[in-house]
This record gives structure tokens, C-alpha cells and sequence, in this order.
């Protein structure tokens, strides 16, 4: 029996999803861009249906939301597409040091083009401070942009009162929520975001598909697109839309819109228990953040060997080391190294994340498991 413990890395389709997607395959599979037959116009609708569905999951309007591949692009959109547009007068990015690379790299990249782009440190459960957002916040700040909550240890950023003190600085606010969306509420205009970035394969969708939030719509908010052609979405996002992708994506949010509470009540449960009774059995244990506000399904683990050595004694169990996301890469983890964690400790962690499919029962086979591995170190 296998156990899946990785739904920070992808979750399986829903089969509601599915369901729902089906019809866009082989039956109703007009271009949306042809409004001359009922084939592209049933699709077109759909579509629309799918965007009001991905609004209402975050308290946005349908016009403000824009389909994209996922959150890599929406970031990048967010990123680079907006600094295109940016004021001479205003050329510096604030970002942090545990952001996903798809929001570091396109801040490295604008580095390259002339702005100044300040990573700010974070503190040892990887919050980042507001007092030192506020002291490289000035006049000259374009955009700040900050996770909503990290892929790998799980905190929570403050995101409304980061918001605040970018506005106070005349600011964008952009969100990486590609891991708070589905797991935690998400109220752009509670939070003050004007930008955010999510992907469906994190939330029982499809994978390739996502959408960028943009406060106001393109009319409010200058953004050069990255992908030009045929003018889709609003122009901003050009390519035959994906229907059943967007389709999958929109009952993804809709199913989340009216689950999210008791499901994430329940995670946070078996989460809790799981570190409790791993904690009990391993005193030595170190449990990441544990002291920040953290997604309720998150748990990352330091044990005290290398944590690939670790996961060959648990074949069953389907757990990941830093970050899925980082594809092959051989470094150890630059979100458990922000933390304060050595290279040594970073590549001995692991990270578990629940979900949908997770048992009450499986919490004591993972916790079983876990610890007779442990004990057959040689
Ligand atoms: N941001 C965060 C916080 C993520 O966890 C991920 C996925 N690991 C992404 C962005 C990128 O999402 P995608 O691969 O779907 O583009």
C-alpha cells in the first residue's frame, strides 16, 4: 500500500474535475476565439463560467482574472510583464529569500535590466519581518512581491499588512498563492493584493493551467504580455485557449470555494497528530517553522541523516526533500537555508504534505514506518 504525502508538490485531479472536463475533449471542442458556430461559442461560455468560478474562490470579479499555464508564467506576467510598464522614476522590486525560483529568477532577470531588486532575509520560522520591508520600502518601490505561504515549510506570510505598508510607498502588491489558494482563505481585497499567481494542479486541477489575478483588470494595472499573437484573454495572454483545462481549473476553485474549511480543519487534525506522535517517537526531531502561522498541511521534518538515504528505507510512503518544484536540482534547499538551517541539516529534511486523500489511518502507518526506518539506520 503506498501513501501519497506530497499534494505541496501536485494533487491528483479531482474526479468531479474530470467529470467535468470530459465534454471539452470530444464534444464540445470549438476554438472559444470563433463566436460564428455553437462549438466556439459553448466553449467561450464555459470559459466564462470557469473565470467566475476562479473570481468568487478569492473575492475578485471575473474581468480581473486571466488565464494562463500555471503559476510559473503568472508569476513571470506578474513580474516581468508589469516592470515593462513601470515609471521611470520607480525601478526597485522587493522580494524575499523563500520564494519559489519562478519568482526569483524573473526578479534576477529585471536585476539584469536595470532595477534594483532587494531579496529580504526572512526569520528562523521564515517570516519575513515587516520592519524591514518598511526600511527599503521608498518612493522609488514598484513592486513588492511576496508569497502567500511557502511550499516547503508552510508559513503564512502577512500579507494584508505587507500590503498596507506597499501601498503607504505607492507599490503594486503582487501574491504568489499558488500554495495558500485551497489550503487557507484568500480575499484579494481583505488582503490588498493587486496581483496573484495560482496553478490548478495545486488544488485537485489539471496540470499546465492557472491564472494571474490583476486588480481592476488590464485597464487598471499596465502589463506587458509575454506571449503575443492571436490577442487572447483581454490581449494579455495570447494562445488558443486551453477550454478543458480552464474548465478543470474552474470547478477545481468552485469545489475549494465550498470545501475549504472543513477540509482544512481536518488536515490541520491529522497533521498535528502525525507531529505529535513522530515527536514522541523521536525526540530529537526538529520540526520546521513550527512556530510560524503555517498551512494547515505542511509539516517539514529534520532528521539527523541524509534525508535521501532516509526515503530509500520508505518506499511506500510518497514524501519529497525540499522542493518537487526544483527538478533534479543537487542543492540542498535555499528556503531551509533562509531559515538558518546548514547544508548538512537542509538535506537531511523532509517535507509531508496531506490532502484531500489523506486517512485518519494513515497517520499511524506514516508514523510507524518513519520510525523503523529510522531505526534501521546502519
Ligand atoms: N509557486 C509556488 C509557491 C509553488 O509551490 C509552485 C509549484 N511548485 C509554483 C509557484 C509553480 O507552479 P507551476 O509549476 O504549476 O507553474
Amino acid at each position: 500500500m503506498i501513501i501519497y504525502l506530497d499534494y505541496n508538490a501536485t494533487t491528483p485531479c479531482d474526479p468531479r474535475v474530470v467529470q467535468a472536463m470530459l465534454p471539452y475533449f470530444t464534444e464540445i471542442y470549438g476554438n472559444p476565439a470563433n463566436g460564428l458556430h455553437v462549438l466556439g461559442r459553448k466553449a467561450a461560455r464555459a470559459m466564462e463560467t470557469a473565470r467566475e468560478q476562479v473570481a468568487t474562490l478569492m473575492g475578485a470579479l471575473p474581468g480581473e482574472i486571466f488565464f494562463t499555464s500555471g503559476a510559473t508564467e503568472s508569476n513571470h506576467l506578474a513580474i516581468v510583464g508589469a516592470s515593462e510598464y513601470a515609471p521611470p522614476t520607480r525601478r526597485k522590486i522587493i522580494t524575499c529569500a523563500v520564494e519559489h525560483k519562478s519568482v526569483l529568477a524573473p526578479c534576477k532577470r529585471l536585476r539584469e535590466n536595470g532595477f534594483e531588486v532587494v531579496i529580504l532575509p526572512v526569520d528562523e520560522n521564515g517570516l519575513m519581518r515587516l520592519n524591514d520591508l518598511e526600511k527599503t520600502l521608498d518612493e522609488n518601490t514598484f513592486l513588492v512581491s511576496i508569497q502567500a505561504a511557502n511550499n516547503e515549510i508552510g508559513t503564512i506570510q502577512p500579507i494584508a499588512e505587507i500590503a498596507t505598508l506597499a501601498h503607504r510607498y505607492g507599490a503594486l502588491v503582487h501574491t504568489d498563492a499558488a500554495q495558500a489558494i485551497g489550503k487557507i482563505p484568500v480575499n484579494v481585497d481583505t488582503l490588498g493584493i493587486d496581483l496573484l499567481s495560482l496553478s490548478a494542479h495545486k488544488i485537485y486541477g489539471p496540470k499546465g493551467i492557472g491564472a494571474l489575478y490583476v486588480r481592476g483588470g488590464k485597464q487598471k494595472i499596465a502589463i506587458r504580455p509575454l506571449l503575443e499573437g492571436g490577442g487572447q484573454e483581454n490581449g494579455l495572454r495570447s494562445g488558443t485557449s486551453n477550454v478543458s483545462g480552464i474548465v478543470g481549473l474552474g470547478t477545481a476553485c468552485e469545489i475549494a470555494t465550498t470545501e475549504i474549511s472543513i477540509e482544512n480543519t481536518r488536515i490541520q487534525k491529522l497533521r498535528d497528530k502525525l507531529e505529535k506522535n513522530l515527536l514522541e517517537k523521536i525526540p530529537n526531531l526538529r520540526i520546521n517553522a513550527r512556530l510560524a502561522p503555517r498551512l494547515p498541511n505542511t509539516s517539514n521534518l529534520t532528521f539527523e541523516e541524509e534525508a535521501d538515504a532516509l526515503l530509500l528505507r520508505l518506499p511506500h510512503l510518497m514524501m519529497s526533500t525540499g522542493s518537487a518544484c526544483n527538478t533534479g536540482a543537487p542543492e540542498p534547499s535555499h528556503v531551509l537555508q533562509a531559515i538558518g538551517l546548514s547544508r548538512q541539516q537542509a538535506s537531511s529534511s523532509i517535507r509531508i504534505s496531506l490532502g484531500r486523500m489523506t486517512k485518519e489511518e494513515d497517520i499511524q502507518v506514516i508514523t510507524e514506518q518513519v520510525y523503523s526506518a529510522i531505526s534501521l539506520k546502519t
